[in-house]
């Protein structure tokens, strides 16, 4: 069995960031919370764990005074609100691509367009840009059914979750268009573009996907390559794979997966 590492591979600009402004909090003597998952990453995750850091899923589990760092995926001004009700030292790791999708939604909701998001409703980042505006409208596809929420009266002001399958968010805006007035920022973010594009590229007869199961850019890896396809999160998850019948396999990896985690797993691969 071949294999081919997929370029790019390694943390994208917004994971990198999180992850330096976590570092400089960690003390051995101070707890940190981090408000959900840092990233969408158990290796990450689980070493920050390690190294101290407390994950929880609400403002109320952190004690009144402590440092919260806010995930990359952003938060609603609700909770930025209650952080600082809650004289919270709040240190935000949102990543800029995402607080740029918060401010677009801002600004079309000021201008008085109806804010559609296309993105999941139960993903961090969308709840995050929800909660910017005053009734928006959550996209999940493109079904009669979604499509029956969204308003003939006002023009549609449209942003995209980062993490989405580029082509899905393109042939939605583009449906959007036709029977409705729109304005679009709709977009997937460069990390999440250039790794979907060199999935689809990938002529080989089965793809290894490196990344945990509720990270988004991962799964949308997974659903856009063009052959048989295996996820692994750790290395023991891919010493279950079987590739028996693979003659070249390629090998990509979400945003938040360590590149140490992939070299480890080509060295793997390579050894079998
Ligand atoms: S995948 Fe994109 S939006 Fe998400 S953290 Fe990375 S650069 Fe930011």
């Amino acid at each position: 069995m071949t294999i081919e590492a997929l370029e790019p591979h390694g943390f994208c600009a917004g994971v990198t960031n999180a992850l330096r402004k976590a570092q400089t909090l960690l003390h051995p003597k101070e707890t940190v919370y981090c408000l959900h998952e840092l990233v969408h990453n158990e290796l990450v995750v689980a070493d920050l764990r390690a190294k101290g850091m407390v994950f929880v899923e609400s403002l109320a589990e952190v004690p009144e005074g402590a440092t919260v760092l806010f995930s990359a995926h952003g938060v609603s001004p609700a909770v930025r609100a209650e952080a600082e009700a809650r004289h919270l030292m709040v240190v935000d790791a949102t990543c800029p691509f995402v607080a740029r999708v918060h401010q677009s939604a801002v600004a079309f909701a000021s201008r008085g367009l109806q804010v559609v998001v296309i993105g999941h409703r139960d993903h961090a980042e969308v709840k995050g840009i929800v909660g910017e505006v005053a009734e928006p409208i959550v996209l999940e596809s493109g079904s009669p059914q979604h499509l029956a929420a969204l308003s003939r009266t006002r023009p549609l002001g449209v942003v995209s979750q980062t993490t989405m399958n580029a082509d899905d968010v393109e042939d939605l805006v583009g449906k959007l268009r036709e029977s409705y007035e729109v304005e679009s920022v709709a977009e997937v973010c460069r990390a999440t573009k250039e790794r979907q594009d060199a999935v689809k590229a990938f002529d080989g007869d089965a793809l290894l996907v490196l990344g945990s199961a509720n990270s988004s850019n991962t799964r949308r890896l997974c659903e856009v390559a063009r052959c048989r396809t295996f996820r692994a999160g750790t290395l023991e998850d891919v010493r279950q794979l079987d590739f028996t019948g693979v003659k070249r396999l390629g090998v990509t990896s979400g945003a938040s997966t360590p590149e140490d985690f992939f070299h480890a797993v080509i060295r793997e691969l390579e050894g079998k």
